[in-house]
């Protein structure tokens, strides 16, 4: 076997290498979680020329973060992987918290146990699972996509011009980190997702405004025995004098990670950075954790993580005074765009959310389903979800970083164990993810008008699922689940009392002129490719005949024209309250909920309000005749 006779190339030499083409409809820099989420996305559209570029000679293989939220793994499943990575992750179920013992200030004891997650916040539960395994998923998507998409490794962004004409008028620099030559590409678009240090943020002159701090933490995954009872669960312990650790439990029942908070240290100090050794951090543990032991058998990975609060003043290349005048061709995503501390779990899982908020948006306008004004939409969303993320970590860490109140000197301040538990449970709404709520700021979110037809399903927010049964096959489902991560909008169409308003509608999509349905799919395209209609019935499943059903519910499709049996559903009354009583939604009348391809609620309708539909979508979709 030969090769590498035109110089080293890092990877599987099984794989064919393929050179960078002249020229990429998207050029992804970065293939951490933001890099890694948008390719796998765009990876979907074979028609769109994608490439996944990695200064890296391979793909990461330890460490970094490992906290996946329970909307990360929502978002996962529309990908169809969020069952591969619940069988594979810890679950954070529970999280102890240790404080000074009152009897005895030098010893720690167990102060309080409580339920991570708040029961109904979201189908999936809380994860850990290594950031290396998460991507390597999402690489893995790409390489069994329709586009075949493998990323290019060994390949470091350097600069770009955007030109002020051209099909492909962005020119990336991109240098051979083996061979130091350097090649240009073109592109229509590119996207940084090239972490704390972007290079693609310094092209476009965003600048990072906030907190240099530089906040540390040492961070070791390791394999060892202790005493401490709570290895198993995750774990905020304080100590009176030797400062704090959270303990995260590692996937694979054994491993488990200690972030040892190491305060603030000047990041221009190199000296003091060498000082921080694995042993040194390791002794704090094990102050921390007296009066139990840790002996610790094998490091697995160790690092000294340090960041300041920052958020980019834009994530794209189009400086504010400019916005309504010029359309973006380059953004960043992730870590180029906000840093923040690692207590909260929210660097990795931000960092997808912004890529999947862009993918959709990039693959309908390429694709040709809408116009270019929608990017516009992606910085004025992304970035306030960013400045409400520093804002929340400053809060966070500071509580955190906080000495308990000794209760013999409440004059020397300090936080109550109570205190920092009523904020954990506070906060878990944000830490799972789930509080992202977008204002009426852009064409697709929409004023709150209807808001009461569906009270759970708010405008805004991510689409909440619930358990329903599937009329064709009576298989209890997720409704949420039928999301998938395709650039499709989804209508959810929960029947009126009598059912007579959802069937009007159905014939509506199906057969006017003004339907979006009609005026939006492509010819040729299957019926279901730019807007899918979902509908759920108020009666059992056994109560509602499959031959019953309109034709838009029961689909012609692909090039056997076979019916689609999966677009109908029932509550299901087996389990508890039903989803018309779970979100809110009005049994008169019914409600139609409008959901972006990214699962956030666009608009909630009248199931009647034909003309408000067809409005709705005129504004962001483009004529397909
Ligand atoms: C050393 C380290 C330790 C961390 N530890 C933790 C932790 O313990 N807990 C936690 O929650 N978070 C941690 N984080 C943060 C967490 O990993 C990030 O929030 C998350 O990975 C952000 O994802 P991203 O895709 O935006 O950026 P990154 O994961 O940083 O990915 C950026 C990618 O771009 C590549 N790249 C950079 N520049 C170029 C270039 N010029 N050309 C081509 N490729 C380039 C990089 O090699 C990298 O693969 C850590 C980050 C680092 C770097």
């Amino acid at each position: 076997m030969q090769f590498y006779l035109n110089g080293y190339a890092p990877g599987d030499p099984d794989i064919a290498k393929e050179a960078l083409p002249d020229a990429v409809d998207v050029l992804v820099i970065g293939s951490g979680p933001a890099g890694a989420l948008l390719a796998a996305q765009l990876s979907d559209f074979p028609a769109i020329r994608t490439r996944l570029v990695e200064r890296r000679s391979g793909a990461l293989q330890v460490g970094q973060a490992d906290g996946i939220a329970c909307r990360t793994v929502e978002m996962f499943e529309a990908f169809g992987l969020g069952q591969k990575l619940m069988r594979e992750a810890y679950w954070v179920n529970e999280t102890a918290f240790w404080r000074p013992s009152k009897q005895d200030r030098t010893r720690i004891e167990r102060t309080g146990r409580i339920q991570d997650t708040e029961d109904g916040l979201s189908e999936f539960p809380h994860l850990i699972v290594n950031q290396a395994r998460l991507q390597q998923y999402l690489l893995d998507y790409m390489r069994m996509s329709p586009s075949r998409l493998e990323a290019s490794y060994g390949l470091e962004f350097v600069t770009l011009r955007v030109e002020a004409e051209g099909e492909h008028p962005v020119v990336a620099t991109l240098r051979d980190v083996a061979k130091g030559s350097s090649t240009t590409v073109r592109a229509r678009y590119v996207v940084g997702c090239d972490g704390a240090h972007s290079r693609v943020r310094e092209a476009i002159g965003a600048v990072p405004r906030g907190d240099f701090a530089n906040h540390a933490w040492g961070v070791v995954d390791m394999l060892a025995v202790t005493d401490f009872p709570d290895i198993r669960l995750k774990a905020a312990i304080q100590s009176a004098d030797e400062g704090n650790i959270l303990l995260i439990p590692r996937e694979g029942g054994y491993m488990v990670r200690l972030y040892v908070d190491l305060g603030d240290i000047d990041p221009n100090n190199r000296e003091a950075f060498r000082d921080i050794t694995q042993e040194k951090v390791l002794e704090t543990a094990r102050r921390v954790l007296h009066p139990y032991t840790l002996d610790v058998k094998s490091v697995v990975w160790f690092a000294v993580y340090q960041v300041g609060q920052r958020v980019t003043d834009r994530f794209d290349d189009v400086p504010v005074d400019q916005v309504a005048s010029r359309l973006p061709r380059v953004f960043i995503a992730g870590d180029a765009c906000h840093t923040h501390s690692a207590k909260a779990g929210q660097g990795m899982n931000v960092s997808m959310q912004d890529a999947f908020n862009l993918g959709w948006k990039l693959a309908s306008v390429l694709d040709g389903r809408a116009g270019p004004e929608l990017l516009r939409s992606y910085s004025a969303e992304r970035h306030a979800i960013a400045q409400g993320l520093i804002d929340f970590d400053k809060e966070w860490s500071k509580i955190m970083a906080s000495p308990p109140k000794d209760p013999g000197h409440p004059e020397l301040g300090g936080v109550d164990p109570q205190e920092l538990q009523a904020y954990f449970v506070k906060s878990g709404r944000y830490t799972a993810g789930v509080a992202t709520h977008y204002a009426p700021t852009t064409a697709l979110t929409a004023a709150a008008t209807h808001q009461d037809l569906a009270r759970g399903f708010t405008i805004g927010m991510r689409f909440h699922s619930a358990p329903v049964v599937r009329l064709a096959d009576a298989k209890p489902v997720h409704l949420g689940h039928a999301a998938r991560a395709d650039g499709a909008w989804r209508l959810y169409a929960f029947a009126d009392a009598g059912g007579k308003r959802l069937r009007d509608l159905a014939a509506w999509l199906a057969e006017s002129p003004d339907s979006p349905v009609r005026r939006f799919t492509p010819p040729g395209a299957d019926i279901d490719s730019v807007i899918d209609v979902r509908a759920v019935f108020q009666q059992g499943h056994l109560d509602i005949k499959v031959e019953e059903l309109p034709p838009l519910l029961l689909p012609r499709k692909g090039c056997f024209g076979l019916i689609d049996y999966e677009k109908a559903f029932c509550p299901d009354l087996q389990r508890g309250p039903d989803i018309f009583a779970l979100r809110g939604i009005d049994r008169e009348q019914g409600a139609l909920v409008i959901v972006r391809p990214d699962q956030y609620v666009s608009n909630v309708l009248p199931l009647d309000a034909h003309e408000a539909l067809a409005a709705f979508f005129g504004r962001l979709l483009l004529e397909r005749r």
